[in-house]
């Protein structure tokens, strides 16, 4: 293990749910052995840069603290473009996601494979102007935003988000699974809070509940499945009516779970599977993040 460092990425995506890659690649970049998301920038929808006919980027900068050395680093990070879709045909082309380094520490390093600071970076205001967000006490970067006069706007996305990640303590014992970055994450977006359970009627605390043979049974054997199909079809009212493409989602709970879900033994074995308001979700075309 290295010493801790800091270092600056800068993150665009312009094709598919923008949004959703995105917070994904925050997210995973968070959940990386050896790496922290220490700040997160506001997003900003900006003209393409290098190849003009192409769809509009979504850009953000992070500041992470890391012990992976820079080459290790940059090849986690190839992973994670990889396994969102990345797809490299044309230089500067349309892409899900792009993570690259700007900044690793006072580092130097100038060869093809990385070059930090990154080579193009002062050109780009779609770099700088998200960066100085985390970076301030960096005078360069103020300097070099004036050198490019392209479109930069700044968005607050919505998103759709399980209340008991942001410290609600709404799930079946009264507690809650607050999430770190998530909370990171409040001041950039606005978040549309939603607990499917609570909204379908349901009590807190309440008996726990997983699905059996399709319908959703508590673990005193009382059929709760049409609580669960109203708090659903509530959450998707809501995501609708707010115009949400992107939820971010409690993990294995017979509501919001995706991917993965409690067998229905009440055991704490997984099985593969959504919850319902993930399928209600995803047959309507909501991208789901699960944590
Ligand atoms: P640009 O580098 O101009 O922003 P790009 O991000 O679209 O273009 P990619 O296809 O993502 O380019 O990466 C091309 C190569 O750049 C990668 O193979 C990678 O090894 C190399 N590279 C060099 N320096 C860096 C850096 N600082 N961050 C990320 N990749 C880098
Ligand atoms: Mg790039
Ligand atoms: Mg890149």
């Amino acid at each position: 293990m290295s010493k801790e460092t800091f270092a600056y990425l800068s993150l665009g995506s312009n094709m598919g749910n923008k949004l959703y890659y995105i917070v994904s690649a925050i997210q995973r970049i968070n959940i990386t052995k050896g790496v922290k998301v220490s700040k997160i920038s506001s997003f900003y929808e900006t003209d393409p840069w290098g190849v003009k006919e192409q769809d509009s980027f979504y850009n953000i900068a992070l500041e992470i603290r890391t012990t992976l050395l820079p080459f290790d680093l940059l090849r986690t990070l190839q992973k994670i473009e990889t396994n969102l879709r990345r797809k490299r045909e044309l230089r500067w082309g349309p892409r899900t996601i792009d993570i690259d380094i700007i900044f690793y520490g006072d580092l130097k390093i100038g060869i093809e494979e990385l070059t930090v600071p990154h080579p193009r970076y002062r050109y780009r205001n779609f770099v700088l102007k998200p960066m100085y967000e985390v970076y301030p006490h960096n005078e360069y970067l103020l300097k070099y935003m004036k050198i490019d006069s392209s479109k930069i706007k700044k968005v607050i996305p919505k998103i759709l988000v399980s209340s008991c990640l942001m410290g609600e303590n709404c799930n079946y014992k009264g507690g809650n699974s607050k999430n770190d970055l998530l909370i990171k994450l409040r001041d950039r977006v606005e978040y549309i809070l939603i607990c499917p359970e609570v909204m379908g009627g349901l009590g807190i605390p309440r008996v726990p509940a997983e699905i059996k043979d399709g319908k959703i049974i508590t673990k005193d054997d009382k059929d709760v499945t049409a609580e669960f199909e109203i708090g659903a079809f509530l959450a998707l009212e809501k995501a609708v009516k707010r115009g949400c493409s992107l939820a971010i989602m409690k993990g294995k709970s017979p509501s919001c779970g995706f991917g993965k879900i409690y067998s229905g033994n009440f055991t704490g074995d997984l099985i593969d599977g959504d919850g319902i308001t993930a399928k209600l979700f995803i047959k309507n075309k909501i991208d789901i993040i699960s944590v």
